[in-house]
């Protein structure tokens, strides 16, 4: 079991790619799913297809919190057709040189501040590092300034 901890765990819903496209179909053309779905059926909206329909819909309006991609893309990417894969995705890394000059800066602000930070570690003092910032700016910007 420990080797499960920290994988990706599917959410305790299951969207095949049927349903889900049956879903956008019901968000496009405003039918009821049970009417795209059987031709025979009265074109009326049940209390089940209203609630079916907007949870798929508030899905779609939720972003993933690891990527910021709507989550109904992970489960089905209408584009794909099916549920997504790792390998959908290619991985680059950036460097940010903004958060790499904080670093130095905070590593120089520590050696300054080392008595504080000392005397605080052994509950002697405030912590020196509460309320402060860090902030970048490049040649000609300003630093942001309060609202
Ligand atoms: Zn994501």
């Amino acid at each position: 079991m420990a080797e499960l901890v920290g994988r990706c765990q599917h959410p305790p819903y299951e969207v095949g790619p049927r349903l889900a496209l049956l879903l956008d179909m019901a968000l496009a053309s405003g039918r009821s799913p049970v009417r795209l779905l059987d031709e025979d059926r009265p074109d009326t909206w049940k209390e089940i297809d209203l609630e079916i329909v907007s949870q798929w819909r508030h899905m779609k309006e939720v972003k993933c919190p690891g990527c910021g991609r709507p989550l109904a893309d992970h489960l089905h990417n209408s584009t794909l057709g099916r549920e997504e894969r790792m390998e959908d995705y290619s991985v680059y890394s950036v460097d940010c040189l903004a958060q790499q000059a904080i670093a130095e800066g905070q590593e120089l602000w520590r050696q300054e501040n080392k008595a504080a930070i000392d005397a605080h570690h052994k509950g002697k003092g405030p912590d020196p590092g509460a309320g402060v910032y860090w902030l970048t700016k490049r040649e000609g910007e300003r630093l942001p300034l309060p609202e």
